[in-house]
């Protein structure tokens, strides 16, 4: 009877590996695509001007669909290191395009070297507690047995080694390479032959240039939707040849919409600007009053400008727009309204026919979110959630510990089919299922052999009187033990 409870064992073995050890010969994959200043709703919009998406389409009947409320402000730079690390614009100190870092007494400016430099993406402090999403993945894989890696087709912090730490696969950013060569290059990634990816990530400029430039009502607009899906039909193409587009979790979302500009707020017309120094970009600015000027700069703006401009100082900035605590705020901070351009003075302006940057709440500014794979629902449309949640979801398909963050698993766990299984295929379920009964094969071809040799063996010993009753008892012990266990089984315990 032993030989069952080593089967029993055995068995109880083989489960438990099915989801720990064979789960994990396949690392899950993720493939993260933004496209800048893809608005939540162009693509409806796109349909209603006869243009046809039929890629974007396809992800969207078969995965899930949803709108992203962003953070303030509503920048690129900022929202895209907001969905890297999970963290509000306050917590990871990348709150505008153009900022100022009083400590290092230096101006953030968006140069190519800046890219590189790690005190800009880890907020200026070694004892930071974020971690953008690329090195999350590698550092998971370093306690594994299976090498985790990332690759990175530009995107803002994609650069910059944190913690002395380079990611397998990063590109320095270069605003004139091809969209296709972006998508090549990361499906290539995902199967390079010697230093294999399980999280691509990348980054494409467009609609963003197009939506500054023309507008987001100017229909011409959806052309340029309509160049990103056949890209994506590419994409989607290339997957399917390489046999990666099933088992591949993909999510294609953006940093901000884009809002028609009807017209300009000039600085000049409410207060003295040589009060001041500023940084960012229209429509949002941080002013920096000159010494004995913060007072003069907020009362006279507020009064002056009225309901043309939202001034706030930085400890009165409203709390839901996490955008108060972090060195690089400065002490006012000037946003204006939908629609409306910040100059600071006539002779010293540039606008564009649509712009982003506005406050958060209002739909124009939501980017959009496009889930689709294994572990996505299918033909399932979201309420909105927030980009910080981007974080903890991206964590979970890829089947590794959140590093800390501002979002919140339970606002988008809806969106999943399942959570931490996605890796195990079918086929890893065979081969596990194959070797367990093998194993047990071999125990039990084993055990009856046990079992013949020592009933041989009793039989030609020469067993003394006395010891009888002892043999006899530890035999009965065995079967009851046996019996018990085999009934518990029998009952689904
Ligand atoms: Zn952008
Ligand atoms: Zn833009």
């Amino acid at each position: 009877m032993r030989w069952k409870l080593s089967f029993l064992v055995l068995f109880y073995l083989g489960s438990h590996c099915l989801q720990n050890c064979v789960g994990h010969t396949e690392l899950p994959k993720l493939l993260l695509i933004s496209f800048d200043g893809f608005r939540w709703d162009y693509l409806d919009k796109a349909k209603s001007f006869g243009r046809h998406t039929p890629n974007f389409d396809l992800l969207i009947s078969n995965g899930v669909l949803a709108t992203v409320k962003n953070t303030f402000i509503t920048k690129t730079f900022p929202n895209h290191y907001t969905i890297a690390t999970g963290l509000y614009e306050e917590n990871h100190g990348v709150i505008a395009n153009n900022m100022y870092d009083p400590v290092f007494k230096e101006v953030f400016t968006n140069q190519p070297e800046q890219s590189y430099e790690v005190k800009w993406w880890n907020n200026g402090t070694d004892a930071w507690l974020g971690e953008p999403i690329w090195f999350a993945n590698e550092r998971a894989g370093l306690s594994s047995p299976l090498k985790r890696r990332s690759g990175v087709y530009f995107w803002p912090g994609s650069e910059a080694p944190i913690g002395g730490h380079h990611i397998t696969h990063v590109k320095t950013y270069k605003s004139s390479v091809p969209l296709a060569e972006r998508m090549d290059q990361v499906v290539n990634w995902f199967q390079d032959e010697e230093a294999p990816i399980n999280f691509g990530v990348l980054y494409y400029e467009e609609p963003d240039s197009a939506g500054h430039r023309i507008g987001p009502k100017n229909e011409s607009i959806y052309d340029v939707i309509v160049d990103i899906d056949d890209h994506l039909g590419n994409m989607i193409k290339k997957l399917q040849s390489v046999g990666l587009f099933d088992n591949i979790n993909i999510i294609v979302t953006s940093d901000h919409g884009m809002v028609e500009i009807v017209g300009i707020k000039y600085l000049s017309d409410y207060v003295n600007t040589s009060w001041f120094e500023y940084y960012g970009s229209s429509p949002v600015l941080n002013l920096l009053p000159k010494p004995g000027r913060l007072h003069d700069v907020y009362e006279t703006l507020k009064k002056a400008a009225g309901s043309n401009l939202h001034v706030y100082l930085k400890e009165d900035i409203p709390a839901e727009y996490h955008y108060s605590y972090n060195r690089r705020i400065q002490p006012i901070v000037v946003s204006a309204p939908e629609g409306y351009d910040i100059c600071i003075n006539k002779s010293s302006c540039y606008t564009e026919k649509g712009n982003h940057g506005y406050n958060n709440s209002l739909t124009s500014m939501h980017p959009i979110f496009i889930g689709h794979g294994p572990a996505f629902k299918h033909g399932y449309k979201s309420a909105s959630f927030d980009n910080v949640d981007i974080y903890p979801l991206m964590c979970a398909l890829l089947n590794i510990e959140a590093p800390h963050n501002d979002g919140n698993m339970d606002h988008v766990k809806h969106l999943l089919v399942k959570l931490d299984n996605s890796s195990v295929t079918l086929l890893t379920y065979v081969i596990a299922i194959a070797f367990v009964a093998t194993i047990a094969g071999v125990m039990m071809v084993a055990a009856l052999r046990v079992q013949h040799y020592q009933r041989h063996r009793h039989h030609l010993l020469k067993t003394p009187p006395h010891m009888n009753s002892i043999f006899v008892h530890e035999q009965t012990d065995i079967e009851g033990q046996s019996h018990l266990l085999t009934s518990e089984d029998e009952e689904g315990h």
